[in-house]
């Protein structure tokens, strides 16, 4: 198990490179921040209706309370006024029963107004008894100067935190007016007003009411505060209610949401991220296998390139050696028959037996020698570099091919450098390489109607490398031959497989060289093969 995970650990972390995991931290953190302001923005919205939905509430209610208190007093002076003989007892209980039921009201008193000059009020009837605790007579002129059924709303001097409200009785008792005295802290109860709601009353810049906003997050420190204000329409209570609401940063910025969102967006990302990840290196392994396929391809393509035309080279060949081998052969047969001729006769020699024997052996020698070099010609075989003379595998190619160039008219000139320029290469591919470049060179003088067909060798050493060029006095390459002369299987001859100069041109790059060709300004083809100097090819070993 222990290993399974590690197993799973190391698929992690080896298929997320540093750079896209950096990248995916960065866009979650984009998304996060991005999560927070819109989370923030919409609970800013929420917080910001529900205020105006409570504020509208309270509104509402505390209009329909002041319209009650202007019921109220409209009621109490029409008792008044139908019963003026009603025993004080009577309109006591009335007053009574009216603060039972709205405890909000706290003192109900009949009030005698202060006739023509004067300003002493005098409570007729009050409940609670003398509740108003107070002399009414500051604010009793002023009613007594109120329009007939008007009410009007009087600060309680002697009381604060109440209010007064007064209306004179009718035109039959016009010495008479009833005062009612409010609570306002009860306009409001207590679940009516959300625990977030602060709320002022206030009546003509004076407050009667101040209730402070309770609850979580009240007493973080404030981001911002949302109000609500709109006066209540009353004739009498004209209040100005304002509802507020604190917000601080926990009100709208919720921790759980947005680690929850965090969380969740990075799970969903690192698998996405992990997902990509696996697609893109399946697909960089496919290209990779697919890539090998294809040089492997091409290895095989070559082998059976190369292998082709030393088996097409192979006639040419054979027929070289077998002439080759013809003067060895005829020198054995002809020493043989003197040294037979020298054992039969009467008084032989000696010295002369030894001498034909070793004539033998070196004629032997040398056809044994040029077999072995045909073999090595034709076998498929591993590239082995040595450090080879130039100078030498000229000399060898020049050897082997001699006698056909003869046959064919043909001038060899070897133009050879001193000292010789050495290389590493693979003799036997070099010879190729020289053979392929005299027998095209040959096939170019074959038409040619000239006195002296020549083709020249010459070595060279450079500042580029060790040089071997091959030109010949031909008819040179046609211009749109030119660019397709190394092109596998370009040949302008009707017996041509066009593979010599392809094969060439792969085996002088195996070894880091290059091969080209072009026409000379005196007529007939030129190629050149540069080789790395030993200097160079130790280097790039290194
Ligand atoms: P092929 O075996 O068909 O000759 P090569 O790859 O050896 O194929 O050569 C391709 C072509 O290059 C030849 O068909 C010929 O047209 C041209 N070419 C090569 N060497 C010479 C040269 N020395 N002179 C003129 N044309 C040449």
């Amino acid at each position: 198990m222990a290993n399974l995970d590690g197993h799973l650990n190391d698929m992690i972390w080896r298929h997320l490179p540093l750079r896209n995991l950096t990248v995916a931290l960065f866009v979650w953190l984009v998304l996060t921040v991005l999560f927070a302001g819109v989370s923030m923005r919409i609970e800013y919205q929420r917080a910001s209706e529900e205020l105006a939905a409570t504020g509208q509430t309270i509104h509402r209610l505390i209009s329909q309370r002041a319209a009650q208190h202007d019921a109220h007093l409209t009621s109490l002076v029409a008792l008044i006024k139908a019963a003026p003989e009603l025993p004080e007892t009577a309109i006591g209980e009335v007053f009574q029963s009216i603060i039972q039921f709205y405890p909000r009201i706290t003192a109900i008193d009949l009030v005698r107004l202060p006739v023509e000059g004067g300003s002493t009020a005098v409570s007729l009837i009050s409940w609670p008894n003398s509740s108003l605790k107070t002399d009414l007579s500051p604010i009793a002129s002023a009613i007594a100067g109120q329009k007939q059924g008007e009410v009007r709303t009087y600060l309680n001097p002697a009381y604060p935190g109440r209010y007064l409200l007064g209306k004179r009785a009718t035109a039959d008792n016009p010495g008479l007016a009833i005062v009612v005295q409010i609570d306002p802290a009860l306009l409001i109860e207590g679940d009516e007003r959300p625990a977030w709601a602060g709320l002022r009353v206030s009546l003509a810049g004076e407050t009667v009411l101040d209730l402070k906003a309770e609850g979580p997050g009240a007493n973080d420190r404030i981001l911002t505060q949302r109000h609500f204000s709109k006066v209540v329409d009353s004739q009498s209570q004209p209040f100005m209610v304002d509802v507020t609401r604190p917000l601080a940063l926990s009100d709208i910025l919720s921790g759980t949401r947005i680690g929850g969102f965090a969380l969740a967006s990075l799970a969903v990302l690192l698998l996405l991220l992990f997902t990509w990840q696996l697609k893109a290196n399946a697909r960089k392994l496919q290209q990779t296998a697919e890539e090998a396929e294809r040089r492997a391809h091409l290895q095989e393509h070559e082998t059976r390139l190369a292998h082709a035309l030393r088996v097409n080279a192979l006639g040419e060949l054979a027929s070289g050696i077998a002439h080759e081998l013809t003067q060895p052969l005829t020198a054995l047969l002809s020493q043989s028959q003197a040294a037979l001729r020298l054992a039969a006769s009467q008084d032989p020699d000696p010295a002369l037996l030894p001498e034909a024997l070793s004539a033998n052996v070196r004629e032997a020698k040398r056809a044994g020698a040029m077999l072995k070099r045909m073999r090595d010609y034709i076998s498929k075989r591993e590239q082995s570099p040595v450090l080879a003379d130039l100078n030498q595998i000229v000399a060898d190619i020049a050897e082997l091919v001699r006698a056909d160039l003869e046959k064919r008219q043909i001038i060899l000139i070897l133009d050879l450098a001193t000292p010789s320029p050495k290389a590493v290469v693979d003799p036997i591919e070099m010879e190729q390489v020289l053979h392929n470049l005299i027998r095209n060179a040959a096939d170019a003088l074959q038409d040619v109607d000239m006195v002296e067909k020549s083709i020249r060798i010459e070595t060279s050493l450079s500042e580029s490398g060790a040089i071997i060029r091959v030109s010949d006095t031909g008819s040179g390459i046609e211009a749109d031959t030119l660019p397709r002369l190394f092109e596998p299987f370009f040949t302008t001859k009707t017996d041509g497989m066009g593979l010599g100069l392809a094969l060439c041109a792969s085996l002088v790059e195996r070894i880091g060289g290059h091969i080209d060709g072009r026409n000379q300004t005196s007529g007939g083809a030129i190629f050149t093969v540069t080789l790395p100097a030993v200097e160079q090819y130790l280097k790039a070993a290194q």
